[in-house]
């Protein structure tokens, strides 16, 4: 058996390690090279319990407000096309108390043994660059605090125990002395994980290129077609191979290649941006401060420090102020970090769908499939979604109904 994976972005690379690791012949295509996507300056968390949908009545009402808001972290598309007025409606649609938990339920479900799939990957040769570490969020209100751990228990619906401590202002500074006087509660999850995550792309390039794993690099596909029971990738150079089935993994990008296979959800970018800075001594794990929407790690021995979600398609041009702004926000959380030491300025496109579901399975069109539409959170997903899709494939394992590309 012989299949394409489309993007080379972490969740394609995981599902071709999953495939070549079941026998599979895989080839990689990608328009640009590995981690051209969101998969190279995100913040590398691996945190299960965190990847459930944006979807929910408080990020909706915080949504609308912000997007009448000049400098608010979330900010509206400048221009609305079908697939963007299609994803909110899937939004606002989705954002119910009920349909939200359900979800959320799903995605814990799916989510829960990635820290194990890393484990797999690390023993199987993948140097993941995971670090074991604790997740902290920095509040000013002890009601914060305590809403977020209640929402992790209510999600995990307790069946798995979640390692949790409150912290008051001074056990959180001596955890973590960066953190600055006026946020006074910590909620710290322990035994999470993070990742460098340009460096974990690079290892699973290595680690399938050892595999034999060809990856097609300056490869752009243009369409991906059924003949005569083979599956056909067109690239936009005109050349074109013939493959038994083609996984397209293509991030935000992904609407563009599934129309033809009735895929309806859609899939749309929500652009984040990050930097790097120094900082006199490394976090102990890594931070978040839920009020400025900040989320740091470390990086080798600096920090990265991400926020912001632009709604809009995955090609509109980046708003160059919003670096500034981002420079603005991290400096007056973290005022003692080196400021003049502040570089790797970047921006990518998570691939947000309508219901913050992952799309992973199967489409109409025989032999083409699709993973993506991981949103926030498509680090912490990748291992275990490519493992369901290369089961899936292989024909060892369905793949829960709840992330069908086709609902
Ligand atoms: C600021 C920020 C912080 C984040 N922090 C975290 C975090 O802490 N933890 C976490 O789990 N997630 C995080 N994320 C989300 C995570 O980065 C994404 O969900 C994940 O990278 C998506 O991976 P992907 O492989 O699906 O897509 P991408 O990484 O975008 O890869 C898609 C690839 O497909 C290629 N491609 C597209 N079209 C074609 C085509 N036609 N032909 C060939 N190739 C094509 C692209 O060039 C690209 O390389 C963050 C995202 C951002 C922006």
């Amino acid at each position: 058996m012989h299949v394409a994976v489309i993007g080379a972005g972490t969740v394609g690379l995981t599902t071709a390690w999953y495939l070549r690791e079941r026998g599979v012949e895989v080839s990689v295509f990608e328009m640009e090279k590995p981690a051209n996507g969101a998969s190279w300056g995100n913040a590398g968390q691996i945190l299960p319990i965190k990847s459930v949908p944006l979807s929910e009545p408080g990020n909706l009402k915080y949504a609308l407000k912000s997007f009448f808001k000049k400098n608010s972290p979330i900010t509206a598309p400048n221009t609305l096309d079908a697939n963007l007025i299609s994803f909110f409606a899937h939004f606002i649609r989705n954002s119910t108390k009920k349909r939200h938990l359900l979800s959320a339920n799903e995605m814990f479900q799916l989510g829960k043994s990635t820290f194990n799939e890393f484990a797999y990957l690390e023993s199987h040769g993948v140097d993941t660059t995971r670090t074991i570490a604790p997740f902290t969020s920095a509040f000013s209100s002890r009601v914060s605090a305590h809403s977020m751990i209640a929402e992790f228990q209510r999600i995990s619906k307790k069946s798995t125990e979640i390692d949790f401590e409150m912290l008051d202002g001074v056990e959180l500074r001596k955890q973590e002395p960066l953190v600055e006087e006026h946020y006074d509660f910590g909620l710290q999850l322990n035994n999470q994980s993070y990742v460098n995550p340009p460096r974990l792309v690079s290892n699973l390039e290595a680690s399938l290129q050892l595999l034999g794993v060809e990856i097609k690099i300056k490869s752009k596909v243009k369409n991906v077609v059924r003949l005569s029971g083979k599956t056909k990738v067109i690239l936009e150079n005109g050349k074109s191979q013939t493959f038994d089935a083609v996984v397209i993994a293509t991030g935000a990008w992904l609407n563009r290649l599934t129309a033809d296979h009735g895929v309806r959800m859609p899939v749309v970018a929500g652009i984040g941006y990050s930097m790097t800075v120094d900082v006199p001594h490394q976090t102990q794990g890594m931070l978040y401060f839920p009020e400025a929407h900040l989320a740091t790690t470390n990086y080798g021995n600096r920090l990265r420090i991400s926020t912001f979600m632009q709604m809009g398609d995955v090609e509109i041009p980046r708003d160059p102020k919003r670096q500034n702004r981002l420079q603005q926000i991290a400096q007056n959380v973290i005022p003692r970090a080196d400021w003049s030491s502040v570089s790797e300025f970047w921006s990518g496109a998570r691939p947000l769908s309508g219901d913050g579901k992952p799309l992973l399975g199967g489409t109409r069109t025989e032999g083409v499939y699709v993973n993506s539409g991981h949103g926030m959170w498509g680090i912490t997903l990748a291992p275990v979604s490519g493992k369901l899709l290369a089961d899936l494939i292989t024909g060892q394992r369905e793949i829960p109904n709840a992330f069908n590309p086709l609902r």
